[in-house]
């Protein structure tokens, strides 16, 4: 079966193997954020509705994990906002009722947790990473630049608001933008917000790999241990993609494609990332790297040292 909602499983640190459900078209967002490593959102919207039908993923979802596949999350994540689709809430269900041995995530901006339906939706999940980047509004437009109708104040209440209602793990990521968000007032509003949020960790991150615009750039590693420090006593740790393990899987070469096309499709990757994320041999990527460069698939890109490999259509 070639599943078009669900990509990977792919391999994190912190959430061990974990396969991605992806529940909105493309560059479906309620933000535009400058650092979006699947570029600019071709549409902005706010609107919730059924993008893609249920029914179909609820059978990708069975086929897929009827099979007892290792896996330690199901992430609903993906090139999007998943809470953007109305039936986010029926699919966490699905997976909770029919497969209770494993355990569900949800990526999400955060933007509509004051809609009371948003948090029913995604409470059922054992992890929720929500962002929060800014809280100044100059800042919000400045770094998420969100749809027209969104704003800070609301997009806090409801973070907040989500919060009290909330038992699981909550962790919640702060993207550093040099310039925009790492000045002292903006840091102190981001820590009065996260200690009134009392996630169960903080996460930092900042730029490594093509964001939406060219003139960001990544937060230095001993800034974003100053700002770690700063957010003490709050449970904080700096996101690294350097310490992930690979363990490596003998997948067929059209499942190997398969899944370097899944990823690709959501964001930049660098051939060691690949390796890392989707457990694949180096020289099996770069036999299938050749293969799509040649056949026009995929194109290179490089970002100060690094090069990194773009899917050219981003259709399924
Ligand atoms: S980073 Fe996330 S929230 Fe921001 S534009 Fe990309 S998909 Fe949307």
């Amino acid at each position: 079966m070639k599943y078009r909602y669900l990509f990977g499983p792919v391999h994190s640190r912190r959430l061990g193997i974990s396969l991605g459900v992806d529940m909105v078209p493309f560059k479906t967002c309620s933000f535009n954020c400058i650092y979006c490593e699947c570029g600019k959102t071709t549409n902005l919207t706010q609107e919730r509705k059924e993008y893609v039908p249920v029914e179909d993923l609820k059978t990708e979802l069975r086929h897929f994990l009827s099979k007892n596949p290792k896996l330690d999350y199901v992430t609903f994540a993906g090139s999007g906002e998943p809470t953007l689709h109305a039936g986010i809430g029926e699919a966490i269900r699905f997976v909770k009722e029919n497969f209770p041995q494993y355990k569900t995530a949800i990526l999400t901006n955060g933007s509509l947790l004051h809609l009371q339906q948003v948090r029913e939706a995604i409470i059922p999940c054992d992890l929720v990473k929500p962002s929060l980047d800014a809280v100044s509004e100059d800042a919000f437009y400045s770094i998420n630049r969100p749809h027209c109708n969104l704003h800070s104040k609301t997009v806090i209440d409801g973070l907040i608001q989500f919060s009290k209602e909330y038992h699981g793990a909550l962790w919640v990521e702060v993207f550093i933008a040099p310039g925009i968000n790492d000045n002292k007032e903006e840091l102190k509003l981001i820590k009065e917000t996260l200690q009134k949020i009392n996630p169960t960790r903080v996460q930092l991150n900042s730029l490594d790999r093509p964001g939406a615009v060219e003139w960001i750039t990544p937060a230095e590693i001993n800034s974003l241990k100053v700002i770690a420090e700063f957010l003490k006593p709050l449970v904080v740790e700096i996101v690294s993609r350097k310490n992930r393990k690979t363990e490596i899987h003998d997948y067929s070469d059209e499942d190997a494609q398969q899944t370097i096309l899944s990823l690709l499709r959501r964001r930049p990757s660098t051939i060691e990332e690949l390796s890392v994320i989707a457990g694949l041999r180096v020289d099996q990527i770069y036999d299938i790297i050749t293969k799509l460069t040649t056949s026009g698939e995929i194109s290179e890109e490089t970002v100060g040292k690094k090069q990194f490999l773009r899917l050219r259509t981003t259709n399924t």
